[in-house]
């Protein structure tokens, strides 16, 4: 099929969610997902650690957040990685589908109040090699689509990326962190000694936070007072319950 008969087809065929496949209501016509299985992506819930959000089973200080940086004072991830909401970030990462970010920033507005002080939103960005072949940067679709919920600005220049990283999932806590150390430096148009300004990083999973409190450290250097992280989906790692 040629690219201009897909185009027609995609005029001429109703909507359908992305998941489930079922027709989207007129209503719905503009989004991704259909109200079902948004409303199935499973919310993340206290009781938890009131700093990085992780349900925490045990009495005592939470190890998932012990060795952030102190800028790095609040971190929440909306729903669990887990059936649906994993296939809405695949989509996002590796279908090419950045304007699913707008569903995903639908379920992470009421995650976290970026507060009435002047907020910036930073994406966690990615090095340019993968930034050419995937064409965009997920975490900058997502904090476009939360800025404009928000009413609050997005920048890219605030952190830049200096090398690329192994992919995070088959890593053990321990190596993530190492695996990440070095990975983020302050970008070209930092503002990060502004006391005022609170800097909300934006990701699209949160595992074992290493990635957001690495690029909060490169942030906290340069001068940032306080940070905030939200992400869409937080993995679920058995060693850590
Ligand atoms: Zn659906
Ligand atoms: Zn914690």
């Amino acid at each position: 099929m040629t690219s201009a008969a897909r185009a027609l087809e995609q005029l001429l065929l109703p909507a359908e969610c992305l998941l489930c496949h079922t027709l989207l209501a007129p209503l719905d016509a503009e989004r991704l997902v259909c109200p079902i299985c948004r409303h199935r992506w499973r919310a993340v819930r206290p009781p938890w650690c009131e700093r990085c959000g992780q349900p925490e089973p045990h009495f005592g200080p939470c190890r998932l957040c012990a060795e952030w940086p102190a800028a790095l004072t609040l971190v929440r991830s909306a729903v669990w990685l887990a059936d649906g909401a994993r296939d809405a970030v695949h989509a996002l990462k590796y279908r090419s589908l950045p304007r699913i970010a707008d569903d995903l920033a639908a379920a992470m507005v009421q995650s976290l109040l970026p507060g009435d002080e002047a907020s910036v939103l930073v994406p966690i960005p990615l090095a340019p090699k993968r930034l050419r072949e995937r064409g965009y940067n997920q975490s900058e679709a997502l904090a476009d689509a939360l800025g404009r919920r928000w009413g609050i600005p997005m920048s890219r220049d605030v952190l830049t990326r200096t090398r690329e990283t192994a992919t995070q999932t088959a890593l053990t806590p321990e190596t993530r962190l190492a695996n990440v150390a070095g990975a983020f430096t302050p970008g070209r148009r930092p503002g990060v000694n502004t006391p005022a300004t609170r800097f909300v990083l934006v990701d699209d999973v949160f595992t074992t936070g290493a990635t957001l409190a690495e690029a909060a450290r490169a942030l906290e250097q340069a001068g940032a007072r306080t940070i905030y992280g939200i992400t869409f989906g937080r993995a679920v790692i058995p060693d850590f319950t």
